[in-house]
């Protein structure tokens, strides 16, 4: 078998094969990417993404906060952005905030510069371009409500300026195709005093501490909303709080928390996950959907790429 890495174009940034995924995700677990990428800068990532292989999957990672890496990796290429694109300007109440920003990073900035709208965002972990797929959001708040416009570039290379209110977006879902990385995202608040921000700002974060655990390998709420109901009001009612299996388990504090908190595999998680999901259907037939991404393979897999590579080559040719 082949190392994927011999077949992909030379980049400017840093490019790694076989790197481990549970040190960077939240719920720490799981296994290897097979190549992990960390374009320079976006003409980096375009000319990659144009001259790679198209037969290599392509699978974008931001903070790992939303995430579970199975125990089996990530086949193809794992992209992460870097510095460059953790940058922010601001132009009167206008930030463009890079697809690597921190969302809390970016809310503390604003809130220094005297804008507001964005003291929601201090309370949550990821970045920019991790929380406008799913409209992330909290206390009454989501993405929608301050986003005016976003960059993205497509698998295939080619970069999009897109609206957003062309993308869709609603609780916990967008209508973005799943083939978009977000560049840049283009949002606007109000001004006001930066006391009076960063006030909001610790009563939110006071307000999460009381009602969410902290301090543990978890990637936050589990499941979505069913329309008109509470998850975790689902999860209670079927007597699940604090359940274990293997090293996951269900958190006594806010049942829609998968906990990694005895050396959990993501097998453990995403097990725990299907028997609460099981349950839940048995005693109030509400089927949850998971909100938690899941990522790659349950077990390793081999891929022969010189052969699929060169039948992509030998099609193309054909054309
Ligand atoms: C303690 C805790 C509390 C949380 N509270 C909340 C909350 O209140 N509200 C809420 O909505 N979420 C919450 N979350 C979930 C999570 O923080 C958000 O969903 C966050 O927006 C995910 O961002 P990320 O960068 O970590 O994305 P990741 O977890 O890395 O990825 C999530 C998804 O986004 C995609 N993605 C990542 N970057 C990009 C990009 N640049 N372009 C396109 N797609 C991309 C990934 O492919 C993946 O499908 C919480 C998580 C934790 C651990």
């Amino acid at each position: 078998m082949t190392e994927l890495l011999q077949y992909l174009p030379p980049v400017r940034g840093k490019i790694e094969a076989h790197v481990p995924l549970r040190d960077i995700t939240y719920l720490h677990v799981g296994g290897k990417a097979e190549v992990f990428f960390e374009p320079a800068d976006s003409d980096d990532l375009i000319n990659f993404l144009r001259k790679r292989p198209a037969v290599v999957p392509i699978t974008v990672l931001g903070a790992g906060s939303n995430v579970l890496i199975r125990d089996g990796g990530v086949p193809g290429v794992v992209i992460h952005l870097g510095d460059w694109f953790k940058r922010i300007f601001k132009e009167g109440v206008t930030f463009e905030v890079g697809g690597g920003v921190l969302v809390a990073d970016f809310a503390e900035n604003a809130a220094q510069q005297g804008v507001s709208g964005f003291e929601f965002l201090s309370t949550m972990p990821g970045t920019m371009g991790g929380g406008i797929p799913i409209n992330a959001g909290c206390f009454g708040r989501n993405m929608k409500d301050i986003l005016l416009e976003i960059e993205v570039v497509d698998f295939q290379g080619h970069v999009h300026w897109v609206p957003a209110k062309k993308i869709g977006l609603t609780y916990r879902k967008s209508a973005m195709p799943n083939d978009w990385i977000i560049l840049r995202a283009w949002v606007c608040g109000s001004v006001l005093a930066p006391s009076l921000i960063l006030r909001t700002m610790d009563e939110l974060r006071e307000t999460r501490v009381t009602q969410q655990p902290t301090g543990c390998y978890t990637a936050g709420s589990t499941f979505k909303n069913p329309e008109g109901k509470n998850a975790w009001e689902l999860i209670s009612a079927v007597g699940l709080r604090g359940v274990h299996h293997g090293g996951a388990s269900v958190s006594e504090k806010h049942v829609n928390f998968l906990l990694n908190d005895n050396h959990a595999t993501a097998e453990d998680l995403e097990t725990l996950g299907e028997m609460i999901r099981e349950k839940v259907l048995k005693k109030t037939g509400v089927d949850l959907e998971w909100e938690i991404v899941r990522l790659g393979t349950k077990t390793p897999t081999v891929t022969d790429w010189a052969r699929l590579i060169s039948q992509e080559e030998r099609r193309d040719e054909a054309l």
